[in-house]
């Protein structure tokens, strides 16, 4: 094959950027619900999802020429495989993923030149409010985003727990733990540890229905609060999945701080998050951490970054250890 021409590669990236609008689109007007008994045509589906048929047509034609439903006949369209992960409650669908990230998150993308010259975050200069307040006040996008978090931990959790023996812990406690999906397994491949979910009180009542939903009520509480201001005392490991990567330096490093002033000599604090390889080689990590700068001012971090913030918050940091996946490592730390 002739190797593409810069003008090419450039072009099919612009070409990435419509494609996921379109995506979002379908997912946001429930398209692969609507397929999910059998082909439909096109009037059907834009009156089944108060949309301009002759449009609508023309959004499935492009996502169809990519594998994302399927013309079986002229205007009829099907489900097929890479569709179904827009399905709502498929197993490990990414629905809730697409419309906050191509949802909300869309809006501090499109200020990322802002972010880029002044540092500041996009999302908090386009909304006027930082992510986390803005959920708050946006209580159905708040939700989702805890359902896109859920899905995003479904996907990793098996790798996290073939990668680490969690079975000497007694207690652990999940700081910004969000719907409770990582502890949840954890606790469910082992048996004898206890946990608690630690998030914003906002967040936790639901956390709370999913533990009862999971027969988790005895081995798993909820405690909500401000991990800035505190950290539930009394656990001998520390998890932190998706958390130290919302926060800049000194945030993290208080955070870090908190769960450090709280934990005994030998108790492990285990962050889960991207770490970001030298080199230019490609690591979805590198995407993320762009993600990262526009919505919430965190960042992706390199193993070198996370001895810096372990050890300026008192915790010795002991190694990070690569799972199956690439998109998070799990990185040690230990009081001492
Ligand atoms: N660990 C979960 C959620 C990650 S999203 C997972 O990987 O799926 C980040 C989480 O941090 C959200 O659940 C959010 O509610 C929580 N959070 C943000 N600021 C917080 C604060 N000040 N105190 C407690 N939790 C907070």
């Amino acid at each position: 094959m002739e190797p593409l021409t810069p003008s090419t590669r450039i072009l099919q990236i612009i070409a990435g950027h419509w494609l996921s609008c379109s995506v979002y689109v379908a997912a946001k007007l429930n398209i692969a619900e609507l397929l999910a008994n059998g082909p439909q045509t096109v009037e059907a589906l834009a009156a089944a999802s108060g949309s301009h048929a002759p449009s609508l047509y023309r959004l499935l034609r492009a996502l169809a020429a990519e594998g994302i439903f399927e013309e079986t006949s002229k205007g009829v369209f099907s489900i097929t495989p890479a569709a179904t992960a827009l399905q709502e409650d498929a197993p490990g669908n990414v629905k809730a993923f697409v419309l906050a990230l191509l949802g909300e998150h869309y809006h501090g993308w499109g200020e990322l030149l802002y972010s880029v010259q002044t540092g500041g975050i996009a999302f908090d200069h386009h909304f006027g409010t930082d992510i986390w307040s803005w959920y708050r006040s946006h209580p159905a996008e708040g939700l989702n985003f805890m359902k896109a978090m859920t899905a995003m931990t479904q996907y990793v959790d098996k790798a996290i727990i073939a990668a680490y023996d969690f079975s000497g812990f007694n207690t652990i406690v999940d700081v910004g733990g969000g719907n409770g999906a990582l502890l949840m397994a954890i606790l469910k491949a082992t048996p004898a540890a206890t946990g608690i979910v630690y998030d914003a009180p906002y967040v936790i009542e639901k956390t709370a229905e999913a533990i009862a939903a999971n027969g988790l009520t005895n081995r798993c509480g909820v405690k909500g609060g401000d991990f800035f201001k505190s950290v539930p005392p009394g656990a001998d490991a520390y998890i932190m999945k998706y958390i130290l990567h919302d926060w800049y330096e000194e945030d993290a490093i208080r955070l870090l701080r908190n769960c450090s002033e709280v934990m005994k000599p030998g108790d492990k604090l285990l962050a889960f998050d991207a770490v970001i390889p030298e080199g230019n080689g490609p690591h979805p990590g590198k995407l993320f951490d762009i993600t990262m700068l526009v919505a919430t001012g965190g960042r992706e971090r390199t193993a070198q970054e996370f001895q810096y913030l372990f050890e300026q918050a008192g915790l010795q940091f002991n190694r990070v250890i690569p799972l199956a996946l690439p998109d998070v490592s799990i990185v040690e730390g230990e009081k001492l």
